[in-house]
């Protein structure tokens, strides 16, 4: 019986691979190797902070997939909002004159969650589409306001915005920025996290590159707004120094410039408060979100504006010429709403910071333990690690070694799902499930401890 099954379940993911690699282009993939030589791990089912193969193999999630699967695998809660909503009605439409109740009552309880007078909300299906309605509505807004020439976008080095056109172009990752030559142009990169040069310090050497030598060569009458991740993900996991995120708040007000925060991985208690912004009591003008806003059950997405854009807009006349087939998609929010009532109800957000502590204690052992470990940091539970040859010299490990990529592989070789961050070869991004424990946080470290112990093995 049991050579039966194992039979069957590796025939199973056989002709799976073989269907895969002939009909399937994955997204962020090589597209030559996937059909070449190809073989993708194929999920079959999650529990917790567990995914489990068609193989059977059982893997521990450290990065919630694609940092958003907050509440963990398999959870029955949202699949019954799913499917209570599904059988009352799947899909309703929200254009010219129609509503229904899971986008109503989701949008009242994001005004209570979000910050400030963050009190409205236009719904998309992800991350891409909120930051492409983000610069829409932000030029929309000036047109309205009488100054139609405030139409440039101020994104940052590394910054990940998501890959349509737009967000692409405010993705400053180079191998996604102007992708098939799809830029749209108006859209400029600042250096990141440049605090001193963003309170006015026209000594600092590099205040031409930053957002306010940007606004101040280009023009704030040309400017819409300033787009920033409050933890950069994609481009490294970078946590931004202390105050650096209100001195943006204040510039843009200082030259009437409207803030956009990407929460796209922040939001929804990632970072150990509700929205990243709230640990620096920062009110953005707009907030997109996505991810975390339904754990990844479902293709949610959205960008809340404050009062004063949303009563801008209300005086307008016209059709708001703007928005997707599943904007405010019943079922899609019905499982964001379940999704947030569980958030509170299980103080989700409490234990991801009593979480965190236990994850610094794991980076400093793994500091204390192997010399090329370091820049260990965490905001809740976004997190990294780094390898350098030698911390105390700065010195990175040469071109050819790839430790991230290396200590990943071992990783996933002992059952453990982590990443490496485009073409930074010496950052692993780590973001479990916030459901995680501390035996399972232990569990993670364990193994990464023996990954980094093999990859020095193999140094030799
Ligand atoms: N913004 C940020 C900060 C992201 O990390 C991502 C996705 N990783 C996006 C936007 C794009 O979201 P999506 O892939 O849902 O379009």
């Amino acid at each position: 019986m049991t050579t039966g099954n194992v039979q069957t379940t590796t025939d199973k993911t056989a002709r799976l691979v073989e269907l895969d690699k002939k009909h399937y282009i994955h997204p962020t993939t090589s597209a030559k190797a996937q059909a070449t030589d190809g073989s993708p791990l194929i999920f079959s089912s999650g529990n917790g902070v567990y995914a489990t193969s068609t193989d059977g193999e059982r893997y521990l999630d450290g990065l919630a997939m694609l940092w958003n699967v907050n509440l963990g695998h398999g959870n029955k809660e949202l699949a019954q909002a799913a499917y209570d909503q599904m059988m009352n009605m799947a899909y309703s439409s929200s254009f010219k004159g129609y509503s229904n109740e899971p986008a109503i009552e989701l949008s009242k309880k994001l005004a209570e969650i979000a910050p400030g007078d963050l009190n409205s909300v236009f719904y998309t299906s992800g991350g891409s589409e909120s930051n492409d309605t983000a610069f829409k509505l932000s030029r929309f807004y000036w047109e309205l306001k009488g100054k139609p020439s405030k139409r440039k976008i101020i994104a940052l080095n590394n910054a990940y915005h998501g890959v349509t056109v737009a967000a692409q172009t405010a993705t400053g990752i180079p191998a996604f920025h102007n992708f098939a030559g799809s830029n749209i142009g108006e859209v400029y990169h600042a250096k990141a996290h440049l605090t001193n040069c963003e309170l006015g310090d026209k000594n600092d050497p590099n205040y031409e590159g930053s957002i306010r030598g940007i606004i101040e060569k280009e023009g704030a009458d040309t400017i819409a707004a300033v787009i920033l991740e409050p933890v950069q993900g994609s481009g490294g996991v970078h946590i931004p120094p202390e105050g650096y995120i209100q001195a943006v708040r204040k510039l843009c007000d200082e030259f009437g410039i409207l803030m956009i925060a990407d929460e796209v991985i922040c939001g929804f208690g990632r970072t150990g408060k509700m929205f990243a912004v709230d640990h620096w009591d920062v009110v953005p003008d707009l907030m997109s979100m996505a991810k975390g806003i339904s754990s990844g059950y479902s293709q949610l997405g959205g960008v809340m504006l404050r009062d004063e854009i949303r009563n801008t807009l209300v005086q307008y006349d016209g059709v708001l010429s703007h928005g997707f087939t599943y904007s405010g998609h019943p079922t899609a929010c019905a499982v964001a709403l379940k999704n947030i009532e569980i958030l509170e109800r299980d103080h989700i957000i409490e234990h991801v910071q009593a979480m965190e502590k236990v994850l610094k204690d794991g980076f400093r052992y793994l500091e204390d333990k192997h010399k090329h470990v370091t820049n260990t940091r965490s905001l809740g539970l976004l997190a990294a690690i780094e390898l350098y040859e030698d911390p105390e010299t700065n010195t990175l490990f040469d071109d050819a070694v790839q430790p991230a990529t290396v200590v990943v592989d071992e990783c996933f070789d002992r059952k453990l799902i982590l990443r490496t961050l485009g073409s930074h070869r010496e950052i692993i991004a780590i973001a479990p499930p916030l459901i995680i424990n501390k035996q399972e946080i232990e569990e993670m470290i364990g193994i990464i401890d023996d990954s980094i112990t093999a990859f020095v093995k193999k140094l030799g």
